[in-house]
């Protein structure tokens, strides 16, 4: 076999090996069976439940935001043994507001059980707090956006506590086995950061109230009457890119997004369809300057770089997403040269470096946090999936250089499967304690990266 051959059987493997877990949906959802009917296999296997997964706290133990998280990193705190319920979420963000004079705000967008999604903005240190202006913020963090990925929100919270409290305190920060100097906190602050802890706060609050291993949100626009898995859009294949997918793509090329509700990746009605989802892309546009936005999700324990349209190449920049000439011929991974798909979504060759090392120095600190294997990849390298919020920015970028510059997006898989829980999204105690460790880790290293590299 000649080496050219090797390597293209090699990547024919790595990318359709079904996996245990591919970022986001299990293999049986990959293969288009919904959970509810995998759940019941599963139950009658195993007997599972989900007795044994960390709780949802009850009440609001930030109380009214006026008691702050305590992070992982910077204290020990007592109160990870619960996952923070959709009320204090937003307590936790109020008080991080309160404590350190950082600018709360509301998205435009009501959802469709009429919640207002909101976040915060913490300028970089060298800026007097709220007189920063928005092309002051360069990085965008965002969690939540799948309802049933249990710890996102309380994750980048807590960190975002850590890192604030080690400034004030002058002191580094210490996730597991990795270590950062004061000197190091000190350059993750160089940089202005936007959070939006909740994207998905109605199918989170559904999630925790029923355990239903819920991942879209809770439009029923589309839902027929008895069909409860109608309801509901998958927020994260309702972004702009390749969100046509049936002319966009070539045929065949992807089962990682829907245009039937009942189907756990529903893209929508069209693009941008769904308030949550149009006050991330709202909150994007707010940023003139944004360079990097990371999207935390679980449990795939991998750092994802764009695109994930198809594989990466630095050569024709004429070759991208928005130049229709190549609709139908992306998504082939390899390429099928005799039936026509030669494509390669064109990655500018510096911003690739950047992204690519970025990625890689946030898997290795996961990896020295917490001791679990993490790795960093080209989001399509799992499989196709138009319409993701990471590649937005690289999106815009493309279809309106005018208005909008290059951001790097990342799509962060924290995590294992909790292989004793009905759904596996649930991590026990023991396991959200270790993914506070190792996102804590993570985020670190995506500021220092943005610092160093921007
Ligand atoms: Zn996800």
């Amino acid at each position: 076999m000649k080496a050219t051959a090797a390597i293209s059987l090699l990547w024919q493997l790595l990318a359709f090996e079904p996996a245990a877990v591919s970022a986001c949906l299990t293999a049986a959802e990959m293969r288009g069976e919904n959970h509810i009917s995998v759940l019941h296999r599963r139950q009658r296997m195993h007997n599972l439940t989900n007795e044994g997964t960390i709780p949802i706290g009850v009440g609001d133990r930030f109380q009214q935001g006026t008691v702050l998280p305590v992070g992982i990193g910077s204290q020990a705190p007592a109160n990870l043994t619960t996952v923070y319920n959709v009320v204090e979420i937003e307590s936790a963000t109020r008080s991080l507001v309160r404590e350190y004079n950082l600018q709360y705000f509301e998205t435009p967008f009501k959802t469709y059980e009429n919640a207002t999604m909101f976040g915060i903005k913490i300028p970089c240190a060298a800026t007097a707090s709220k007189a920063a202006s928005n092309a002051s913020y360069t990085v965008l963090l965002e969690a939540g956006i799948h309802a049933r990925e249990r710890g996102g929100p309380d994750h980048l919270l807590n960190f975002i506590s850590d890192l604030l409290w080690a400034e004030g305190h002058g002191t580094g920060l210490i996730y597991g086995g990795v270590e950062y100097t004061a000197a190091e906190v000190q350059k993750a602050r160089s940089v202005g950061v936007v959070v939006l802890p909740l994207v998905n706060p109605d199918g989170v609050a559904y999630d925790h109230a029923t355990n239903s291993c819920w991942r879209k949100n809770r439009n029923r626009a589309s839902a027929s009457p008895n069909d409860t898995f109608s309801i509901g859009v998958d927020l994260n294949r309702n972004f702009p890119p390749a969100w046509d997918y049936r002319k966009t793509m070539a045929p065949g090329t992807t089962d990682a997004i829907s245009d039937k509700p009942s189907e756990i990746v529903y893209r929508g009605t069209a693009p941008l369809s769904e308030p949550e989802t149009q006050n991330v892309a709202w909150t994007m546009d707010q940023m003139p300057d944004l360079k990097w936005f990371l999207d935390l999700h679980s449990m795939a324990g991998m750092m994802l770089y764009g695109w994930g349209i198809d594989t990466n190449q630095g050569k024709d920049k004429s070759m991208n997403l928005v130049n229709q000439a190549y609709d139908g011929k992306r998504g082939a991974i390899p390429d099928n040269r005799g039936r026509g798909f030669v494509y390669g979504e064109y990655y500018d060759p510096e911003e690739y470096v950047a992204a690519t090392l970025a990625a890689t120095n946030v898997a290795d600190a996961m990896l020295a946090a917490g001791g679990r294997n993490y790795f960093a990849q080209q989001s399509a390298g799992l499989y196709p999936a138009p319409g993701g919020s990471s590649d937005h920015p690289m999106f815009r970028a493309l279809s309106d250089p005018a208005k909008h510059k290059w951001a790097n997006g990342f799509t962060l898989e924290f995590g294992q499967p909790n292989e004793k829980a009905e759904c596996q999204f649930y991590p026990t105690v023991e396991m959200h304690q270790l993914n506070m460790m190792e996102t804590g880790a993570a985020f670190m290293e995506i500021l220092l990266s943005a610092a160093k590299l921007s």
